[in-house]
């Protein structure tokens, strides 16, 4: 099987996008990252990002595959958006079904932005780890929305351009088991060590899913997807 030429990850050193990486790295020659720093209230995933980059490399021919990264500042992103994830809030759910964690538009920006980015390398296809399977339901998660994007993206800077989400109908256990599909123990063991997800950002309390609060919700759902794909009853 030839690869195909080249991609650009949207990468955020979370679980999903280090796994969307590892699914880039098998399928194209060339692989390029980018990051968005738009007033996170921890930085810990954006720390883990150099990290997974430098361990991911070491795997089979990926390093060689493996090219720049980019990081690009949203700060007004952060300013535009009071949610729990910017601010010092709890996380909860609001009234319309999606958790206050919801940052609106985030990815439709980052999209744009990645879009801007991969028109100045000549690279045709954008890779992300949206997911209609998320607990969430972020509306700009959504396939029918990816479509769309595809489609005013290409239109507007008249060049083709393609969105892979190789996680769209994946469910967290699935994204494990890619994980090992992928690249064996050795992937799912940075996946374990060094991605990250937890939205306190907490990087203290080591389990067997990795490092988190184990009670927020994004620490939950790692750790429900774990125990399903181990084939350990998470209930
Ligand atoms: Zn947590």
């Amino acid at each position: 099987m030839t690869a195909a030429p080249s991609a650009l990850v949207l990468f955020s050193g979370g679980q999903d996008s280090t796994v969307c990486l590892a699914w880039a790295l098998q399928q194209y020659e060339h692989v390029e990252t980018v990051g968005f720093q738009y007033g996170q209230r921890h930085e810990v995933e954006l720390a883990q990002r150099g990290i997974i980059r430098d361990e991911i490399a070491k795997l089979g021919d990926w390093g060689a595959r493996l090219g720049p990264d980019t990081m690009i500042a949203l700060p007004e992103l952060g300013r535009l958006s009071e949610t729990a994830l910017t601010r010092d809030r709890e996380i909860a759910f609001e009234v319309n079904g999606l958790p206050n964690t919801f940052v609106p538009g985030r990815n439709l920006l980052f999209l744009t932005y990645a879009a801007a980015l991969a028109y100045r390398r000549g690279i045709h296809t954008l890779v992300g780890g949206m997911c209609e399977t998320d607990y969430s339901g972020y509306p700009d998660c959504r396939q029918a929305t990816m479509t769309a994007m595809e489609e005013a993206l290409s239109r507007g800077l008249d060049y083709p351009l393609a969105i892979e989400t190789p996680l769209m109908f994946v469910d967290k256990a699935g994204t494990w088991a890619m994980a090992e599909t992928l690249g064996g123990a050795a992937l799912t063991d940075i996946v374990i060590a060094h991605s990250h997800t937890c939205y306190l950002g907490d990087r203290t309390h080591q389990h067997s899913w990795g490092y988190g609060c184990g009670t927020c919700p994004a620490c939950q759902l790692r750790a429900k997807g774990f125990l399903q794909w181990r084939g350990i009853d998470a209930l």
